[in-house]
């Protein structure tokens, strides 16, 4: 099927690129991808349906039965684009995650796909709200347009700036780590500066506080697995001889692990409570699950690889990161793969995601559309007869 299907790919590129151009001059943020997404299901050729609010959701092959999902996002981010490439956007938002070449490549193999007599249905799933909190990914595995199809197995493609162009990244287990956001406050007497014995001061607490939080992940987590909470906002006062009565800081906690993820937010909330209580203050944690563990499932994974090789890419198992995503909640639904495109040509200091400069070249969309095309062999090959 792959010898098939790859010349019939490749020769929807040139469309693609000009698509991604399109999408990537014209971007929506998060929640406002109505245009972005009636623009590739304009050039699948089909209208889909509406999946998860902006999304859409467009069945190709046998209308009923199992069938394997391929997923790009829509959304871009509000930043204010500094590529200057040609078709550049002047927004304010900006295509700096690469979802402009995942719709574009998802949208070559489905209309390669098209051409093709399938032996199971292929959904092709346009995701809105990748990049902001509540994600998207959870409301289109609640939706029944989703959930009606018996799907069988999840794939992705996401471009990814560690790994060197024409290497495709299918690691078993987890690749990317659960997210959870913190709001940390905490609470005690102000009052003068001059009189800091009749206070409380919750800006020293929160101070110790975010100092004793830096310890939980070389004392709490197995060197050997991985963790990391980062402190990214502090807010407190309004004069420097004022000491205020609250104090917050905002962090965000990603883990490898399911039961480390468990572990670390107890220990979160334990150093904020007993941390403040040693200034005469009440500290209290506020925090919004994200996005679980990503786990690739290990049999599925295995079975992409060597057709990622006979595309001509080179098969890697081994990158993984603490960034998240919120395709780790189709893993709930079906075995599931998101398979990491390397787009680093080697120059220095070269931006990496959700950076203004972000630009990967129009080629990329070409080995996007062989990743999607090997997981969807692979995960067709799964099924039965
Ligand atoms: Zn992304």
């Amino acid at each position: 099927m792959i010898s098939q299907l790859a010349p019939l790919v490749e020769a929807q590129l040139p469309g693609a690129v000009a698509l991604r151009h399109r999408l990537h001059a014209d971007p929506r943020v998060s929640g406002q991808e109505e245009d972005t997404a009636a623009a590739v299901c304009e050039a699948i050729g089909l209208p889909g349906e509406p999946v998860a609010g902006t999304g859409r959701l467009l069945r190709l092959g046998p209308a009923t039965g199992p069938a394997v999902v391929l997923r790009a996002e829509l959304d871009g981010l509000p930043v204010p684009e500094q590529t200057g490439l040609a078709y550049a956007s002047t927004s304010g938002v900006m295509h700096a995650c690469g979802h402009d070449a995942h719709c574009a490549a998802l949208a070559a193999v489905a209309r390669a796909v098209a051409e093709v007599a399938l032996p199971h249905g292929v959904l092709v799933l346009l995701q809105p709200r990748e990049e902001a909190a509540p994600t998207g990914a959870g409301d289109v595995v609640a939706d029944p347009a989703f959930a009606r199809h018996d799907v069988r197995a999840v794939i992705a493609a996401h471009v990814q700036p560690v790994l060197p162009r024409g290497v495709v990244s299918a690691a078993p287990g987890a690749v990317n780590a659960s997210c959870d956001e913190l709001v940390i406050a905490v609470r005690g007497r102000g009052g003068h500066a001059a009189y800091p014995h009749r206070c409380d001061d919750p800006v020293l607490a929160l101070c110790q506080t975010v100092a004793a939080l830096h310890h939980l992940v070389s004392r709490r987590v197995d060197p050997l697995d991985s963790a990391v909470l980062t402190v990214g906002r502090l807010d407190a006062g309004t004069a420097s001889n004022v000491i205020p009565s609250v104090a917050r800081a905002h962090g965000t906690l990603r883990a490898l692990d399911a039961e480390t993820r468990r572990v670390l937010l107890a220990a979160v909330r334990d150093v904020v409570v007993h941390t403040a209580a040693s200034y005469g203050c009440e500290g209290t944690v506020a925090a919004v699950s994200n996005e679980p563990v990503l786990r690739n499932d290990p049999g599925l994974s295995g079975l992409v690889a060597p057709l990622l090789v006979e595309l001509g890419l080179h098969a890697d198992t081994r990158f993984r990161s603490c960034g998240s995503d919120d395709f780790a909640h189709y893993g709930a639904v079906a075995p599931s793969v998101m398979l990491f495109v390397g787009v680093d040509d080697g120059s220095p200091g070269a931006p990496g995601l959700h950076d203004a400069r972000f630009a990967p070249p129009d080629e990329v969309v070409g080995e996007l559309a062989k990743a999607y095309l090997a997981g969807l062999v692979a995960a067709l090959g799964t099924l039965p007869e």
